[in-house]
């Protein structure tokens, strides 16, 4: 093999890897979002859906999770991920918000 060659499939090898990291570093690091963020107040943000205030928010279901939700982007099975609705922010797989969509 000549040298150049190796060196290709080094630096590709790294990249990939770069690549992969990044993709799964991302959903990771982002900051969870608080409830006393003033857009989650106003949505009643709750991290446990269980703890909405069902006088505020009488559209909220017992059963309807973030994981459920069209909006969410976590993997499955994560315990948080990334909203549509909370860019930059991860939220709780068991949260809820009055954005809430079942998914379809
Ligand atoms: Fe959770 Fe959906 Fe509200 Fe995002 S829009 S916080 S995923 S219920």
């Amino acid at each position: 093999m000549s040298l150049s060659r190796r060196a290709f499939i080094e630096n590709s090898a790294v990249l990939i890897a770069a690549i992969g990291v990044s993709d799964a570093a991302w959903p990771a690091s982002a900051p969870m979002l608080s409830e006393s963020d003033p857009t989650a107040m106003a949505l009643g943000y709750k991290a446990d859906a269980s703890t909405v205030d069902k006088s505020k928010f009488a559209q909220y279901a017992p059963g309807q999770s973030c994981s459920s939700c069209a909006l969410y982007q976590g993997a499955a099975g994560s315990s948080s991920g990334p909203c549509g609705v909370f860019v930059g922010k991860a939220v709780s797989a068991k949260g809820w918000c009055a954005s809430y969509a079942k998914k379809g």
